[in-house]
């Protein structure tokens, strides 16, 4: 494909994806116009109230969690991120330029879990920042959220030279940050974006088409309650297979982890 017809395809994206997200989000509590009862009256962020409603319901999009109690996790997180940034337990330790640890609310009833940082992530040491980064973000803001609202991560922390697929052996020596973090977090829904997170956490080979669509349980250990997870195309492979059905898929899962924690459903 030559450079202009690449940058037609990009632009042509772009716009689409303003306009399918987007779209979406003005039928749902503008967020930013009517801001949340927390920041009018300073109580604790994430939470609306119902509007119309007989019940007398509150729509949460984070966990209600002492201050405590966030701060010992944000501390906790914190120490899980040093010690990732310092790690070479694996080859990636020493091709990168950043590691990536993961950010987000630390009370997230949402988390979303990718597959590996790429070369924007590698250069600020931020997930999702790159064009599936700002897809992600089109994906959150679509449901209602914000990206402060939710937590993202990834199976590996760091990048694969030329993005290559990650290495079992890397996954085996990451995997176990993440599994922290979750337990740390313990988020009510992840949500796990394309075949090698969703295939990880599930610990199956099946492929993204059979586990999209329906929630699996994730097994966060002993003695702890298995956590929802609904599996969705990757947002990368989305900007690759940018089809109405594919953006329906991925829409009509989100719908579903919304309706699963009460959340209104655009
Ligand atoms: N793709 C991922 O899987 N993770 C990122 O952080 C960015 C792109």
């Amino acid at each position: 494909m030559s450079k202009e017809a690449d940058i037609n395809k990009v632009v042509r994206q772009h716009l689409e994806m303003e306009q399918f997200f987007t779209g979406f989000t003005v039928k749902t509590e503008d967020r930013k116009q009517k801001p949340a009862l927390s920041e009018v009256e300073g109580t604790e962020d994430g939470i609306l109230p119902t509007r119309g409603g007989t019940e007398d319901r509150e729509i949460r999009f984070t966990t209600h969690t002492s201050q405590d109690c966030t701060d010992k996790k944000v501390k906790e997180l914190e120490k899980i991120a040093e010690e990732v940034r310092r790690c070479c337990q694996c080859g990636l330790g020493s091709s990168r330029i950043n590691a990536v640890p993961g950010e987000g609310n630390p009370n997230a009833r949402i988390m979303f879990v990718g597959e590996a940082p790429g070369a924007d992530e590698d250069a600020q040491g931020r997930p999702f920042v790159g064009r599936a980064g700002q897809l992600l973000d089109k994906v959150i803001v679509a449901c209602g959220l914000k990206r402060s609202d939710v937590f993202i991560a990834n199976i590996l922390k760091c990048r694969p030279p030329e993005n290559r697929d990650p290495r079992a052996e890397e996954i085996i020596s990451c995997y176990p940050y993440l599994q922290r973090q979750i337990e740390i977090i313990e988020p009510e829904i992840i949500v796990a974006l394309g075949a090698p997170a969703a295939r990880t956490l599930l610990n199956t080979n099946k492929s993204i088409g059979q586990l999209r669509g329906q929630f699996h349980e994730y097994y966060a250990g002993l003695g702890r309650p298995p956590i929802k997870l609904m599996p969705t195309y990757h947002t990368a492979y989305l900007l690759r297979n940018y089809s109405p059905e594919n953006r329906r898929r991925v829409w009509e899962d989100m719908k579903k982890v919304l309706a699963e924690l009460g959340l209104p459903v655009p």
